[in-house]
């Protein structure tokens, strides 16, 4: 089950498009934070990482705490409880990790039964909310502060699940860089596309495929960013924007 629940993870936000077939339109929502602005400095830019499920990619996780680099990370109650080592370790560094809500069982928060990238949605209002709502519960029981943030498996929404997430209390996170392709693709172009994004934009990435070439390209990118003098901030410290209504 582990290694399914890993290859589902790794499928979402694949490059292939998903075949929802005659089912509702979803959304996949942007997200960006307020641009640093200056002439000639580096800009800023939020890392987000998602841990679907199944492990921990240590590569990137030294990365950031030698680095000292603040990242955003969206775990899901799967992951909490088979990665206590990884967990303790951000939490032991509360100035540069952030953890956020990526729901209680990896299920994609659509509230009408279908498909995206493989994986079966909620399929409705009450399933929607009982991935956020167990989420949430997850991280509470793990110690640390009341997520604030909900980004859905696969990171695609029906429109209602969106209005539902939010009088939840939760803001949604969507991005503007695909950093690593649900994590299928290469260092090299997950390095390129990472080293590249520009002041304001939100990163997506896996934290969860430690044998993914992917991961190392994550370190990369990220790497580069730094050296360009761009600054990283968290979605708590930052005024992020989003569209389709995931955070005003
Ligand atoms: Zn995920």
């Amino acid at each position: 089950m582990g290694l399914f629940r890993n290859s589902l993870c790794a499928m979402a936000l694949s490059l292939f498009a998903a075949s929802a077939g005659n089912a509702a339109t979803l959304l996949e929502p942007t997200l960006h934070v307020k641009p640093q602005g200056v002439e000639g400095g580096g800009g800023r830019v939020a890392l987000t990482l998602d841990a679907c499920g199944g492990k921990t990619d240590t590569r990137i996780l030294s990365a950031l705490v030698d680095n000292r680099i603040p990242a955003t990370i969206f775990v899901t109650g799967i992951w909490l409880k088979r990665n206590a080592e990884a967990v303790e370790i951000m939490r032991a560094h509360p100035d540069l990790f952030e953890l956020e809500n990526h729901g209680g069982r990896h299920i994609p928060a659509v509230d009408t039964p279908q498909k995206i990238y493989g994986i079966r949605s909620a399929g409705s209002p009450d399933a929607v909310q009982a991935e956020v709502e167990s989420g949430a519960a997850a991280l509470a029981g793990a110690g640390g502060p009341a997520p604030r943030w909900f980004r859905g498996a696969t990171a695609e929404y029906s429109p209602s699940a969106i209005a539902m997430i939010r009088r939840l209390g939760f803001k949604i996170a969507g991005f503007s860089v695909n950093g690593d392709g649900g994590s299928l693709l290469g260092a090299k172009e997950t390095a390129r596309r990472i080293g590249a994004a520009k002041d304001g934009d939100v990163i997506i990435a896996h934290i969860n495929q430690p044998t993914h070439a992917a991961g190392e390209g994550v370190v990369q990118g990220l790497l580069a960013l730094k050296q360009k003098g761009m600054t990283f901030v968290r979605l708590d410290d930052a005024e992020g924007i989003g569209n389709d209504g995931t955070t005003d």
